[in-house]
């Protein structure tokens, strides 16, 4: 990066950008072990939910802000920076600024507009967690923490005209977009507000940081305009994953 001496943050996209197709980060592990020894904090933000997040923070001992499902709410450790915007809530572990709507009011109108259409639309909420796990290959465990959302529903649509439900949902003032796996629907958020909102609060603390994306579809955009560097993962190549952090480490170290 052009200036040495300011802080680099890393905000990164999980599945397919930190995870593999497996949901596995071995390959980039020593990477992201040396990442941390130079403090460069890595800010999840990804459209799975809170629970999920906190499994990976904990396996990876990563005690960093992050941005939950699609930008629609941003965790901060609490005693993480030393001022907050004033509308933020708390939590035992960390402050919480939301974007995003409440899970039921998006699932509700989500219905709604599918039954008006006569299109047959499965959501996280209408599946039970053994669906959950066995369609998108995660463990019940995993799968467990995948449904417990709160502001962003994934789905997939069985029976309609994906165009014309898409274009219902946006003149309902909700947001739909896509990950590598789901489409998802949520209220007016996505992953670039919530990055600029935190990078700012870094920008505050740290004097100007410097910023690094990491993202590998449509719902990533908006995080990676937001960032000085942004990185579109190529993961049709072989060894996108581990090429990509390496190159991130060249940046940042
Ligand atoms: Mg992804």
């Amino acid at each position: 990066l052009a200036n040495k001496t300011s802080k680099t943050v890393i905000f990164t996209d999980l599945d397919g950008s930190f995870l593999d197709q497996q949901y596995n980060y071995n390959t980039i592990k020593p990477i992201i072990n040396h990442l941390q020894t130079l403090n460069t904090p890595i800010v999840f933000c990804s459209s799975k939910t809170k629970a999920e997040i906190l499994f990976y923070q904990k396996t990876l001992k990563i005690n960093e802000p992050f941005i939950a499902e699609n930008g629609a709410a941003i965790y901060i450790p609490k005693n993480y920076f030393t001022t907050y915007p004033k509308s933020n809530k708390q939590t035992d572990q960390h402050e919480v600024i939301e974007l995003g709507a409440p899970y039921k009011a998006i699932r509700n109108k989500m219905k709604r507009i599918a039954q008006k259409l006569k299109m047959k639309i499965i959501g996280f909420g209408d599946m039970t967690e053994q669906e959950v796990a066995q369609q998108a290959g995660l463990t019940l465990q995993m799968a467990k923490l995948a449904k417990q959302r709160q502001y962003d529903e994934p789905f997939r649509i069985v029976q309609g005209n994906p165009e014309r439900f898409l274009k219902t949902l946006k003149e309902q003032g909700l947001t739909c977009t896509q990950g590598g796996r789901y489409y998802h629907l949520m209220g007016n958020n996505d992953k670039g507000k919530a990055t600029a909102l935190l990078r700012n609060l870094y920008d505050v603390e740290f004097g100007r940081v410097a910023t690094i994306g990491v993202g590998d579809s449509r719902n990533d955009q908006p995080m990676l305009k937001q960032v000085d560097i942004p990185i579109f993962v190529q993961k049709r190549k072989e060894n996108a994953l581990r090429d990509t952090w390496k190159k991130i480490a060249n940046l940042a170290g």
